[in-house]
């Protein structure tokens, strides 16, 4: 995972210098953020890296516990990293499967799609190579959106670098790509699989574009990959795009019925009916379309004049409050004494209150929890929310809600 971060063009990024040409020349005089949550993927990826050497390669016990503990140590680790850590040990397992013979397993691949993408080259989580067919696994811990491995970029120029690496060794045996993500904790586990012509094809395809992004003549495109772009709050192309109202005013065409009333009257007619003040539904179903990458984009204006204010520089017209917080004891045990001195019974200080549903499993065990308790379990229907009508998600069903969990508790 590491090397990646000084590519100009970086496979990660594709997504986004692809549709926006101009972005990473834009970017690349702002200031890096690196979050917590980077840190996190970074150390989860550690994690998997040691894992897959244990189970892939010849590494002893004791040297892989020694550095499994030391990853340990680090304050960004928790338990959940073991677990994803071991699903997706899990999944490379059933792909490893796939093939007729053992097939080669390499981890943290340094890749160049250079040839391709000017001084385009990164790391890939693993790869796998055996008869014709070559595989490549990412990893991604974030738990934001799920990213699907499906005509994915990164994926693809990731595969572009791999097949030039491994060509001298395996020539052209290898006739198809097999590229996944694996998300575990979002539970989503997305492959693609294209033959090599079509791979080849595509990295042709993008030769012009990656060229264009590289020289500094890019154009800014704004759209929903604005997302994890750096420049993001501070884009002028973004701002304009957002603030370019009349792109709303079409779809709210509140002068049409007025200029066709005033032709009525004008030919000696009487105009019938009212103005349509109301929205129709399928204009805010357009309006909120329109709207989405306006309220996203606030949001980031938000984000950046907090850190602006935090950092003692000044935002014309805004400033920092305290946010609305909550009391709490500055020694709880103290207090709970306090109020036994004074006569209250310690029964009525404390509620017995019974383990949650997932830590009871992680008391049980995922076994025992489904054979002695699974009937008690039941997953009742999520809260409506609104998506997008191309949401891969199944359409949520009124009546479906209302029998939700009946079966289970019977
Ligand atoms: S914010 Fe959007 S439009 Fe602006 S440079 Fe970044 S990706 Fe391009």
């Amino acid at each position: 995972m590491p090397p990646e971060k000084h590519a100009l063009l970086s496979a990660s990024s594709a997504s986004r210098w692809l549709k926006c040409t101009a972005a990473p020349r834009f970017e690349e005089h702002l200031p890096e953020r690196t979050s917590e949550y980077a840190e996190e993927g970074r150390l989860a990826h550690a994690i998997c890296e040691l894992k897959t050497l244990k189970k892939f390669t010849v590494m002893t016990s004791r040297t892989y516990t020694t550095r499994l503990n030391k990853l340990k140590k680090d304050p960004l680790y928790s338990e959940e990293m073991d677990k994803t850590s071991d699903l997706y040990i899990e999944h490379l397992i059933e792909q490893a499967m796939l093939y007729d013979s053992t097939p080669t397993v390499v981890a943290e691949v340094q890749v160049d799609f250079g040839g391709y993408v000017p001084e385009g080259f990164g790391t890939c989580d693993n790869v796998m190579i055996g008869g014709d067919t070559l595989s490549i696994t990412d990893y991604k811990h974030g738990k934001g959106v799920p990213v699907s491995a499906v005509g994915n970029p990164q994926m693809r120029l990731y595969a572009l670098g791999a097949l030039k690496r491994y060509a001298p060794v395996f020539g052209d045996a290898i006739k198809q790509v097999r590229m996944s993500i694996d998300q575990p904790r979002l539970d989503s586990y997305t492959t693609d699989t294209i033959t090599v012509e079509e791979l080849m094809a595509w990295g042709e395809s993008i030769k012009p574009i990656a060229q264009k992004a590289f020289s500094g003549l890019g154009e800014f495109a704004p759209g929903d990959h604005c997302r994890f772009c750096r420049g993001k709050a501070q884009c002028r192309a973004r701002a304009n795009t957002n603030t370019a109202l009349e792109d709303f005013k079409d779809c709210v065409p509140a002068g049409e019925w007025n200029a066709k009333a005033a032709a009525v009257v004008a030919s000696g007619g009487v105009v019938q009916g009212a103005p349509p003040t109301l929205l129709s539904d399928a204009e805010i179903g357009d309006l909120l379309i329109r709207g989405k990458e306006l309220v996203a984009w606030y949001k980031d204006l938000e984000e950046y004049a907090t850190k602006a204010l935090l950092d003692g520089k000044p935002i014309e017209g805004w400033k920092l409050v305290a946010g609305r917080s909550i009391r709490t004891f500055t020694d709880q045990d103290a207090a709970i004494q306090a109020a036994i001195a004074a006569g209250y019974d310690e029964a009525l200080l404390y509620d017995r209150k019974p383990k949650t549903l997932s830590e009871m499993e992680k008391l049980m065990g995922k076994a025992e929890f489904a054979e002695k308790i699974g009937g008690y379990v039941t997953k009742p229907l999520g809260k409506p929310t609104l998506a997008l009508s191309t949401d891969k998600r199944e359409a949520y069903n009124p009546a479906a809600a209302d029998f939700a969990g009946v079966t289970a508790s019977e």
